[in-house]
């Protein structure tokens, strides 16, 4: 995978389009992309926090969600054209589900938002799947791993929080059986309007 690197880490210079036909491809030959948001405070707190730097570098995509990055890219010559922010292309995803009938699970945010969020998509996206949902507050990560797979899940958007959600992703990946699986903050409460 192509990456630029900012203070050791790693950012890709993809546009939404190479991500989504990508992520189209890895769909169609079972294999499994994570996607996670990098900004300038994510890459500050990395250069001191190896764990989050592992978790982050670890990811397939590491996407420009910030225009500071985008800033560092043109001051050191870097290939990120684009930002791309977390909240468009997990809309941009859902829509890729809609059209190809890809199923999506949501898994954080409160219950509410959650409920919301989902009403509001599937006014948004009538073909939407939504294969199932689980609020962040109170799960049990083994019987929600079964709970994903046994939907039949191809996408699946977790909303923690940072460095939450990279964490439970990389914890939890191998064990999933979706092909793409994005970290995505605070969308939730975004897409529930
Ligand atoms: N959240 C959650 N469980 C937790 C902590 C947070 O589901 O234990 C949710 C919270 O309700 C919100 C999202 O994670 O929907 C975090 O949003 P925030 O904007 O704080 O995340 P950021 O994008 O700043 O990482």
């Amino acid at each position: 995978m192509q990456y630029d690197t900012y203070l050791g880490v790693r950012v890709s210079p993809l546009t939404y389009d190479d991500i989504l036909n990508q992520v189209n491809e890895m769909i169609a030959t079972n294999d499994q992309a994570t996607i996670f948001a990098v900004n300038p405070e994510k890459i500050m707190t990395a250069r001191q926090d190896d764990e989050l730097r592992h978790l982050l570098n670890n990811a397939t995509f590491q996407i420009p969600d910030g225009v500071g990055v985008l800033l560092a890219s043109k001051l050191y010559n870097g290939r990120v054209k684009e930002r791309v922010t977390g909240v468009d292309l997990s809309e941009r995803l859902l829509g890729l589900a809609n059209d190809k009938g890809y199923r999506v699970f949501f898994y954080g945010a409160k219950e509410a938002v959650g409920q919301k969020m989902q009403a509001r998509l599937q006014e948004r996206f009538p073909n939407l799947t939504i294969a199932g949902y689980q609020n962040g507050y109170d799960d049990d990560p083994d019987a929600l791993v079964d709970r994903i797979n046994e939907s039949g899940a191809d996408m699946l958007f977790v909303a923690l929080g940072s460095p939450k959600q990279e964490r439970w992703i990389n914890d939890y990946r191998e064990r999933l059986n979706v092909s793409v699986i994005q970290g995505v903050g605070g969308t939730f409460d975004v897409l529930a309007g």
